[in-house]
């Protein structure tokens, strides 16, 4: 056994033995609330449609390594110019990987703390270096006077911006992101994973700015299960990125189904009027509640508890069958935060009337 620790200590890279993987919460049997999905199926005659497409795919064949029809279904539904370079992910995580990959010597990458911590972990485990510059405290905002020096003295090679950012719910105000776009040396990725909830964009920039990238997913949407993320930007960039793509790495029932998918943009288009119609609702119910609630962009909620603690109330939230994400682990800004995904109107309601008996005095 010591043996094979040995071995595996000493041919791996320190900076991958150091990591701890992502971690998944165990949702058997709970209502999720967890992780940003989508919570509304597909009507039953969409699902027939779709078994009648996936009828006819031959699994037998590696799939169109470009994946061209499905990128032109995706400029058409995201506004994408013609002359923006466009490449897949399986996930954005996979496109967070290949811009890494791909960073030339001893580079640095920076982002707002806290964020989505795939920017964090990827950086890490490639080797480079990570810079993390603190939110304001009060309100999740980019901290610009931070953000400046930190700019300035470490020259990161890539910015990234979560906008909205995970796992605050914020949009930073368009005026900082589009200054960090004019100072940053590098690049600047603005991951638009949560896009179809809110109400801005950096798509239409593009040209505006050479070094700014645009990630998108089709995750939060409703295709969380398909793994399906996209990269925008100038052609220059985007090619390059794309020799680290894997081949074929968009497999056959990927590119189908999420073809399909956007072919029923209406069918999204009501799902996600409904989920932003009862996050407001949600809001509204949290907030009379003694604690701090964020403002949300996203299909997601933050809250700080101001009289019972976070670990506290989300065991009883999982004792009760409602899983969340306590944010409070991670300390600093996040202390005794957590973090709701909006539900069905079923699942919120269940999840409010466990939440009000919890913070009863
Ligand atoms: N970016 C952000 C900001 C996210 O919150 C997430 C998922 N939680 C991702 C990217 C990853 O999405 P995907 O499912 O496309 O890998």
């Amino acid at each position: 056994m010591d043996d094979i620790e040995n071995r595996v200590g000493s041919l791996l890279r320190p900076e991958v033995l150091a990591l701890s993987a992502y971690p998944v919460q165990d949702s058997t049997g709970l209502i999720k609330l967890d992780a940003m999905e989508n919570p509304y199926r597909w009507p039953e005659e969409m699902t027939a449609e779709w078994l009648e497409k996936l009828r006819r795919v031959g699994v037998n064949r590696y799939p169109d390594p470009a994946a061209d029809s499905l990128r032109s279904a995706l400029r058409t539904a995201n506004a994408v110019s013609d002359d923006a370079g466009l490449m897949l992910g399986n996930g954005s995580d996979e496109l967070i990987q290949i811009i890494l990959m791909a960073l030339a010597g001893d580079a640095t990458v920076l982002a707002p703390h806290p964020t989505f911590v795939m920017y964090r972990q990827i950086a890490l485990s490639l080797g480079l270096r990570f810079v993390g510059v603190d939110l304001n405290e009060e309100d999740f905002s980019l901290d610009m006077s931070a953000m400046r020096t930190a700019i300035a003295d470490h020259r990161p090679q890539v910015v990234f911006l979560a906008y909205p950012n995970n796992p605050t719910g914020n949009a930073f105000a368009a005026e900082d992101v589009l200054e960090i776009l004019r100072i940053a040396p590098g690049l600047v990725v603005v991951d638009e994973a949560y896009a179809p909830f809110a109400d801005g964009t950096c798509m239409g920039r593009l040209q505006d700015f050479p070094n700014l990238l645009v990630m998108r997913t089709l995750s939060k949407l409703g295709l969380a299960g398909l793994r399906l993320g996209f990269l925008v930007g100038h052609p220059a960039w985007i090619s390059q990125l794309d020799k680290l793509r894997l081949p074929y790495n968009i497999n056959v029932l990927t590119q189908l189904t999420a073809e399909f998918a956007l072919s029923k943009q209406a069918v999204f288009d009501a799902q996600i009027r409904q989920i932003r119609r009862d996050r407001e609702i949600l809001a509204g119910r949290l907030r009379p509640l003694p604690v701090k609630l964020f403002p949300s962009q996203a299909n997601f909620l933050s809250f700080r508890l101001l009289e019972k603690s976070a670990d506290e109330v989300f065991g009883k939230l999982k004792e009760s069958g409602v899983l969340i994400k306590n944010l409070s682990p991670s300390g600093g800004a996040l202390r005794e935060c957590l973090r709701v995904t909006v539900g069905t109107p079923e699942e919120n309601q269940r999840f409010m009337d466990v939440l009000v008996t919890v913070l009863r005095p």
